[in-house]
């Protein structure tokens, strides 16, 4: 096989940066995003808060004990998927391999997209530019003949790194490369194979793999491979197939009407509808259309694009509804419908997918070993995890995939 080239792509300090960027008054300053529950922790802070020694987890007490000045911000789940969606359709531009790995991260398989686009770090500097100027943050990258390496160089030099890794670079970049920095290995199985005399990925990627695979079970052969930087896994699409253009409902009335109550009645039962269909197939729209038919078969129709995509049949019905206030009715109405277009998956509710459902089973494998040694405190990123309550979306989140959908 020849050599792939995957991009991984990571925001940095992703939700700080985006209040930061939509509230100027919060920039250059410490600030940590929180949840709004009343035991929430710090889900991410800027880098303003990280040099102060504000850290991911800590709870608001602890980050004002090392930094009196934090500026606490409660976060905005919808903000965020709206940049991350954002962010995937610039990607998405490059190659349709676009691998959504959590809220702010994403791979992409550049392997064919070179002949067209060119070199893929000047790929990655476009990107960079594209996101700063469109949203006013910063990415890091990393390139590498697959995910795991791509993974770690993108963390290489945060923030607003761009690491390329070429093959020939892996083996002696893993030789003194500290166990710990591969995805997957936590700050405990580290100290499990540092009792084992392994530190670094050249010792693991030496020791006998029958040894790993005693003590660790299937996941000591992973161990193993990861250690020698070999990670065959491809880059799965997070859309197989594209979004539906629009979602409607409409109805005949049983005789013709004037009356606005009615219509505003009507309209709620099929924005409800349409909101349904919406959420049963992962999507949301951002643009909502008013059809009307008089009395005479004269039609009429008028949308409105709204700041965000939404699927909610209150929220639909709304948008529907200023359209139909704003009109004068000139006749009495015999067919009223509702339109939901502009639509996108829904990054807030995709579901698991068949594929991702195999990868789950390995990172079960992987939280079993965790249990069992207290440690893989990151999977491999294959579950869709999200806080629980009414905190902010965990920034390990991810919108796992998606699966097909039929919407007529
Ligand atoms: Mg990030």
């Amino acid at each position: 096989m020849s050599e792939r080239i995957i991009l991984h792509i990571d925001m940095d300090a992703f939700f700080a940066s985006v209040e930061q960027q939509s509230r100027p008054a919060l920039r250059g300053k410490p600030i940590a995003v929180i949840g709004s529950g009343k035991r929430t922790v710090i889900t991410t802070s800027s880098y303003e808060a990280r040099a102060r020694g504000v850290r991911t987890g800590m709870n608001i007490f602890e980050g004002r004990t090392v930094c009196p000045e934090l500026i606490l911000v409660v976060g905005n789940n919808r903000k965020y998927a709206d940049t991350s969606r954002g962010i995937v359709e610039i990607l998405q531009d490059y190659t349709p391999l676009v691998e959504v790995y959590s809220i702010d991260e994403a791979f992409l398989d550049l392997t064919g997209s070179i002949r067209l686009f060119g070199s893929p770090e000047g790929i990655a500097r476009r990107i960079k530019e594209r996101i700063r100027k469109r949203f006013g943050i910063r990415c890091s990258i990393g390139i590498a003949p697959n995910k795991l390496l791509a993974k770690l160089s993108a963390g290489l030099e945060k923030p607003d790194g761009l690491v390329r890794l070429r093959p020939e670079e892996v083996p002696s970049l893993m030789e003194r490369l500290p166990v710990t920095q591969l995805c997957g290995i936590g700050k405990r199985l580290g100290e499990h194979l540092a009792a084992l005399g392994i530190r670094t990925c050249g010792e693991l990627g030496c020791f006998p793999m029958a040894d790993l695979c005693r003590r660790f079970g299937m996941v000591g052969e992973t161990l193993s491979v990861m250690a020698r930087g070999i990670d065959l896994s491809p880059v799965v699409p997070l859309c197989e197939e594209p979004a539906p253009k629009s979602i409607g409902h409409s109805t005949t009335l049983s005789r013709d009407i004037s009356d606005k109550e009615i219509l505003h009645r009507t309209l709620l039962q099929l924005s409800e509808r349409v909101a349904r269909r919406a959420r049963r197939n992962h999507l949301c729209g951002r643009t909502v259309t008013l059809t009307l038919r008089y009395a005479d078969f004269s039609t009429f129709s008028k949308r409105v694009r709204l700041a965000h995509f939404l699927h909610h049949g209150p929220e639909i019905y709304l948008a529907a509804r200023e359209i139909l206030s704003s009109l004068r009715l000139y006749q009495a109405v015999r067919l009223i419908g509702v339109t939901l277009s502009g639509l996108t998956r829904d990054y807030l509710q995709l579901p698991l997918f068949a594929e991702e459902r195999k990868r789950e089973e390995i990172s079960r494998a992987m939280d079993a070993v965790n249990d069992r040694y207290g440690m893989f405190t990151v999977t491999w990123g294959t579950l869709l995890k999200r806080s629980k309550g009414p905190g902010v979306i965990s920034p390990a989140w991810r919108p796992a995939g998606s699966h097909y959908v039929n919407v007529r």
